[in-house]
């Protein structure tokens, strides 16, 4: 056995810092969301945990956990709402995957080199205390991903 530095084991560790950690939310487009709250509420047997607005987005949003897992519900609240655009397009349904990651710059800046089209470069911020970046569907075979990165306020 050969003892000493080894860089194949440092560059994995390296890498696995910055690589998505896990699915955070599961986003789903909805027309009227406290009819969804009320709906969804029944499916998973307790209330939504959050809601919350975001301006910026203009968008309305609900939390529900499910074991590890969580689902947000969002709502458009005006006609330029993302939201709103998705749901004239394709209706009520799935809208985007949230993955967690530990960095989203340098996630993005990973991504963006591996040929994937990045929604906006700067993180911006969304619904529950997170940063967010978006990823074009056109480069992800359909799907809108996320990343998003806890905001860890020093206080
Ligand atoms: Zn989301």
């Amino acid at each position: 056995m050969e003892f000493g530095y080894n860089s194949e084991i440092f560059i994995f560790t390296e890498i696995k810092k910055i690589l998505m950690n896990k699915i955070e939310h599961i986003g789903i487009a909805v027309k009227n969301i406290d009819d969804s709250n009320e709906l969804f509420s029944k499916l998973f047997g307790k209330p939504q945990y959050k809601t919350e607005a975001v301006e910026s987005e203009g968008v309305k949003t609900s939390f529900f956990k499910v074991g590890n897992n969580k689902i947000e519900l969002l709502e458009a609240t005006n006609e330029d709402s993302p939201i709103a655009k998705f749901l004239n397009r394709k209706g009520e349904g799935v809208h985007h995957i949230a993955f967690d990651v530990d960095d989203i710059e340098v996630e993005v800046k990973r991504l963006k080199k591996e040929g994937f089209i990045v929604l906006n470069d700067i993180p911006k911020k969304g619904a529950d205390n997170k940063l967010v970046v978006f990823l074009h569907p056109k480069t992800t075979n359909g799907v809108l991903i996320e990343l998003c990165q806890e905001i860890i306020l020093n206080e």
